[in-house]
């Protein structure tokens, strides 16, 4: 039996129809989920896992469309079973290697560390696996324009999925000179209407919101639940790619906090689903600079903390007031979570650290390594502990915080020589 889909609010369990263009609970304004009862499908944990093998291993030449090729729509029945298949926009996205980072775990005291490298999505980033979903679903719904705030990825990911789609208008508000110059050419390159707004990504936030209230157009950030069931899938094909074998920890970095509420609610479904029979513990890892999360989880969650994100090097993660809060909190109470935080210098190390053992990871990224290298230290984590590091972006979109860490002088930095193009000037630079 096919299953059915709704949405649900995360505070007052209020229900409404999935076909409904909406973000919100109308009856109190909390989040929503998107909830799937995927009990009436009757399958056993056994089944599901069969079948994703047997797609898992499909030749990519015999395929059809590009979603059978797709890390995100393998797990389709479990994404957005009311999606009809022939309605999906996939580049396609997902299938991201799973690095066994041997001798950069050993660096930071972890035997069994495996980097789950985002990076390597369409667009570079993990947003493509929401936006897949986010987009068909839009073209499913019949909208034209779709929307978002960014710090540079949601905009890159939202203007290369509506240029699949004839007739689709990408519209991007981003915070003037507080993205990079790599992701800024991506939604210009992609075709989205692109505005550079004077304010913070939290301003622009706050417009977008509004700005979908006020006229037809679809909000593609990560407080549209639909989105996130595409991110879900990280966790689940990190785990497919363990051969089932369920990891201690999963360690995320912390911006608007949807993602991390996206793989937990994703393992809470496979939880239920017997797909999985235990439970990983997630770390949340915040930036210094823009650490509500962090300072709200050192309440014990009694307050809810927002404040004006300082300037970080991981961008991407620059937010004051994350979205998705409320979720967030609920997956890490669920899942015994921890929320981290770490400084600009343990940041940039860590990706300068991961890019020497030959992973192109992110700032964003590397708050996450760092993190998982302070829960070591600290003894949070254990040595043997099986551990999938997320990697959220790839560093080829941050080149100007790389150049900056090289030239600084600070320690692991490896900054080019200025040198006379003569073969005399060459040797003495390298002592030959
Ligand atoms: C969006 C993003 C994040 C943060 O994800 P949230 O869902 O906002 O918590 C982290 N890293 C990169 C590179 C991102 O683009
Ligand atoms: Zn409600």
């Amino acid at each position: 039996m096919a299953p059915t889909t709704c949405f649900r609010c995360v505070s007052c369990a209020a229900a409404f129809p999935i076909e409904e263009v909406r973000t919100g609970c109308t009856a109190c304004g909390s989040l929503l989920d998107v909830e799937h009862d995927l009990a009436a499908f009757g399958r056993s944990g056994d089944d599901w896992r069969r079948l994703f093998d047997r797609r898992r291993s499909a030749l990519p030449g015999l395929a059809t469309q590009p979603y059978e090729l797709s890390g995100v729509w393998r797990y389709r029945e479990h994404v957005l079973p009311c999606l009809p298949e022939e309605e999906i926009v996939s580049k396609p996205e997902g299938n991201t290697r799973l690095y066994p980072g041997r001798a950069l775990g050993e660096e930071i005291g972890l035997s069994r560390m495996f980097v789950k490298h985002e990076g390597e999505n369409p667009t570079l980033s993990f947003k493509d696996r929401g936006m897949t979903v986010g987009v068909s679903w839009a073209r499913h719904l019949g909208i034209r324009d779709v929307a978002c705030a960014s710090t540079g990825d949601t905009s890159a990911a939202l203007a290369a999925y509506a240029a699949e789609v004839p007739g689709m208008r990408g519209i991007v508000l981003l915070p003037d000179e507080k993205i990079t110059g790599e992701q800024l050419a991506q939604a210009l390159h992609y075709g989205a209407t692109t505005l550079a707004l004077s304010t913070d990504f939290d301003g622009c936030m706050k417009v977008v919101s509004e700005l979908s209230s006020a006229h037809p157009l679809y909000l593609l950030n990560s407080k549209n639940p639909v989105r996130i069931e595409g991110q879900k899938t990280i966790g689940w094909e990190a785990i497919h790619d363990l051969g089932w074998e369920v990891p201690d920890w999963f360690v995320v970095p912390v911006g608007n906090a949807g993602n991390i509420s996206a793989i937990g609610k994703g393992l809470r479904e496979w939880l239920s689903l017997g797909v999985i029979d235990r439970k990983p513990r997630l770390a949340g890892i915040q930036a210094d600079a823009a650490d509500p999360f962090y300072q709200s989880y050192r309440t014990g969650f009694t307050r809810k903390i927002t404040r004006t994100a300082g300037e970080t090097a991981a961008s991407a993660i620059r937010i004051g007031a994350p979205v998705s809060h409320p979720k967030a909190e609920r997956e890490i109470k669920f899942f015994d979570g921890v929320v981290g935080r770490v400084t600009e210098a343990e940041l940039m190390a860590a990706a300068a650290l991961a890019n020497r053992h030959g992973l192109a990871i992110c700032p964003n990224s590397a708050v996450a390594l760092a993190g998982a290298k302070k829960l070591r230290d600290e003894g949070i984590i254990g040595k043997d502990q099986l551990v999938v590091v997320v990697a959220t972006a790839h560093a080829i979109k941050f080149s100007s915080p790389a150049a900056a860490f090289h030239a600084s002088g600070a320690e692991g930095a490896n900054p080019p020589r200025k040198v006379d193009g003569t073969l005399a000037a060459v040797e003495r630079a390298l002592g030959l």
